[in-house]
C-alpha cells in the first residue's frame, strides 16, 4: 500500500486544469489532496467556446445550476452548428444535436425518406428535426418533452476564460489549492522513472503522487519530459495555424454556430452573450498569415475587439496520454481541430475515464494501458468524423480542396460511407461521441444519398407513407409556436440582458 495515491498534482490552469480539478475533487473526495499550480505570466490558450450536449454531464455530476452558470459564463444555448459552403460554394446544412423524424426498431426514419426522395418528394431531412427548425427560427425554450419527438438536446456557447475562473471558484471553495507559480523544472524517480515533483521559478517545490499535465500544447511534463511520443495526422488535417479575434456582440444571438468554409480552411462564429467569438483555421502551406487576418476581419459581422493572435498547432494526438505517474489531459494530449466542438469533451471524457481506473493503489501497466487503449479510440473515431467533412467535398475552386478530396482516408472511414452510399447503412462504433445521426447529418450535408434503403420502408403504402411524413412534419412543428426567441429566453432564464 506504500504507493497510495493521497496527493493529486494539476500543472496548468485552462479549462482542462480546471475540469479536472473540479471533477477530481467532486468525486473522489477528501482524502485525497489536490493541487494546482499555474503561472499567469503563460496565460491560457484562450479560446474553445463552442461544447456538445454531454457538457450536461459535467454540469450535472458539480451540481451546478443552470440559471448560474448561464449567467457567470455568458453562455448562449447551442443546438446545432451551421455548415456553410462545405460541399460547394453557396450551399449550406446542419449537424444538429437532434434526431430528424422518429426511427423505428431495424429502420431508422431516412430510409422512409429515402424511398420518398426517390418518389419525388422535395423535403430535406432537417424539415424533421427540432433542433434545425428553432435554429433557423432563433428560439429556444427548455421543453419539458412529452415525447422524445419533442427532445431537443443541446450544449452551450461560453466565454473560455470565464468558463475557467467559474469552475477555479467551485474547486477551490471545495478545498482544491491553487498555486501561482512558474514551473520551472520537474524531478524524476531515478529508479521507477516517476515524477516526484515540481520545482517552480523561485525555488519552490511541490511533491505529488499522481501528475495531470494540463499545461496546454507545449505538454510540460508529458511531453518536454517524458517524451511520451506524438502521432502526426496532419496529412489528413493539413490545416495547422487558427487565428482568432473577439468582436462586439451581433444584434439576435442565434443558437447555433456557423462553420464557413474558404478556399483554405474554414471559419467560426460563436454567439455569446456579450461578444462573438470569431477564428479562422487554415493551412498555412495555403494562406499566409497576412492573407489569413484580411479573410477573417474582412468577414466579421461587427467590430472587432482588439488585433487577432495566431495559434500554431500540430493535429495528432499523444502516443502514451497516460504515462508513468502522468496524465495529459487537454491540449497536452492531442489537436483536433475545432470543427465539431470536441476539445472540451476530450477533457470530460478523459477525466471521466480517469476516474473509473483511478490508481487508488498505485499505477499498473494494467490501468494505465486500458486508459491509453481507450483514449487512442476515441481520438481516432473522432479524427475520422472531422476528416470526412473535409473528404467529401465538391469544391473545384482551389488545390486545397482538390487536394482534401483526393486524399487517403483511414479504412474504417471509407467503408463507412460505403456503407451509407450503398443502402443508407449507419454504423455505431463503441465509444464514438457521434451518434448516427451525426454521421446521417454530415453524410447527407456533404452530398452522399444513399442509392437504397431498408425494405421496411417499403411495409407503407404510398398514401401511408405520404401521410407519415406530413403529419411528422407537423408534429415537429408544434412545440415551436410557444416558444420564446433564444435571446428572450436566456433574458427570462438567467437574467441575461441584450
Ligand atoms: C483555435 C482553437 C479553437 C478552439 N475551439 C474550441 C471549441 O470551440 N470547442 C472546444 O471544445 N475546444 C476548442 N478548442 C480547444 C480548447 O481551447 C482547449 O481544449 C481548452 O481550452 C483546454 O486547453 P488547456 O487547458 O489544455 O490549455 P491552456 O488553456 O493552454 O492552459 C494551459 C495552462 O498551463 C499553464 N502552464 C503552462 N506551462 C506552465 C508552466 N511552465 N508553469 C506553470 N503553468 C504552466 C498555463 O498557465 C495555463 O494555465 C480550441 C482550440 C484552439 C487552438
Amino acid at each position: 500500500m506504500n504507493d497510495r495515491i493521497r496527493k493529486v498534482v494539476i500543472v496548468g490552469g485552462g479549462t482542462a486544469g480546471w475540469m479536472s480539478a473540479a471533477l477530481l475533487r467532486r468525486v473522489l473526495g477528501e482524502p485525497i489532496d489536490i493541487e494546482l499550480v499555474e503561472s499567469e505570466e503563460i496565460g491560457i490558450v484562450g479560446v474553445g467556446e463552442a461544447t456538445i450536449p454531454p457538457i450536461q454531464h459535467v454540469n450535472a455530476v458539480l451540481g451546478l445550476d443552470e440559471a448560474e452558470f448561464l449567467r457567470e459564463t455568458k453562455s448562449t444555448i447551442k443546438l446545432a452548428i451551421r455548415f456553410e459552403n462545405w460541399r460547394v460554394t453557396g450551399e449550406r446544412y446542419y449537424h444538429t444535436f437532434g434526431a430528424p423524424g422518429r426511427s423505428q426498431a431495424f429502420c431508422h426514419f431516412h430510409h422512409f425518406l429515402t424511398r420518398a426522395w426517390q418518389a419525388g418528394d422535395r423535403s430535406s431531412l432537417w424539415d424533421y428535426d427540432l433542433n434545425y427548425l428553432c435554429s433557423e427560427a432563433g428560439k429556444f425554450a427548455k421543453l419539458q418533452a412529452r415525447d422524445p419527438l419533442w427532445e431537443m438536446p443541446y450544449a452551450y456557447h461560453f466565454d473560455a476564460s470565464l468558463y475557467g475562473q467559474y469552475l477555479r471558484k467551485y474547486s477551490e471553495q471545495r478545498g482544491v489549492t491553487r498555486t501561482e507559480g512558474l514551473v520551472e523544472d520537474v524531478d524524476i524517480d531515478p529508479e521507477s522513472g516517476q515524477v516526484r515533483s515540481l520545482r517552480l521559478r523561485g525555488g519552490r517545490v511541490i511533491e505529488g503522487d499522481f501528475f495531470i499535465d494540463c499545461s496546454g500544447i507545449r505538454g510540460l511534463l508529458i511531453h518536454q519530459k517524458l517524451g511520451a511520443g506524438y502521432e502526426d495526422w496532419s496529412h489528413w488535417l493539413p490545416c495547422d495555424r487558427a487565428m482568432a479575434v473577439p468582436s462586439e456582440r451581433f444584434e439576435d444571438t442565434l443558437p447555433f454556430t456557423r462553420s464557413i468554409a474558404h478556399s483554405a480552411g474554414w471559419q467560426w462564429r460563436i454567439p455569446l452573450q456579450h461578444r462573438n467569438g470569431n477564428g479562422l483555421v487554415y493551412s498555412s502551406n495555403h494562406y499566409s498569415d497576412e492573407q489569413a487576418a484580411d479573410i477573417l476581419m474582412n468577414n466579421l459581422e461587427s467590430k472587432a475587439i482588439g488585433e487577432p493572435r495566431i495559434i500554431r498547432f500540430r493535429t495528432g494526438r499523444t502516443r502514451k496520454q497516460w504515462h508513468r505517474n502522468v496524465v495529459a489531459v487537454g491540449l497536452s494530449s492531442g489537436f483536433l481541430e475545432p470543427l465539431e466542438s470536441t476539445s472540451i469533451y476530450l477533457i470530460q471524457s478523459a477525466v471521466v475515464r480517469l476516474l473509473h481506473l483511478f490508481p487508488h493503489s498505485g499505477v499498473t501497466p494494467e490501468l494505465r494501458d486500458e486508459y491509453n487503449r481507450r483514449s487512442q479510440r476515441e481520438y481516432e473515431l473522432i479524427r475520422d468524423f472531422i476528416i470526412m467533412h473535409y473528404y467529401l467535398n465538391e469544391r473545384d475552386d482551389s488545390q486545397f480542396w482538390r487536394d482534401t478530396r483526393n486524399m487517403d482516408v483511414p479504412a474504417r472511414l471509407t467503408e463507412k460511407i460505403g456503407l451509407f452510399r450503398a443502402n443508407g447503412s449507419l454504423v455505431q462504433d463503441q465509444l464514438d461521441i457521434f451518434l448516427e445521426s451525426s454521421w446521417l447529418q454530415v453524410m447527407l450535408g456533404q452530398g452522399i444519398t444513399p442509392r437504397d434503403y431498408h425494405p421496411i420502408a417499403d411495409s407503407l403504402s404510398e398514401e401511408q407513407l405520404r401521410e407519415k411524413l406530413a403529419s411528422m412534419k407537423k408534429l415537429k412543428l408544434e412545440p415551436l409556436e410557444q416558444m420564446p426567441s433564444h435571446d428572450r429566453f436566456l433574458e427570462m432564464f438567467c437574467g441575461a440582458k441584450a
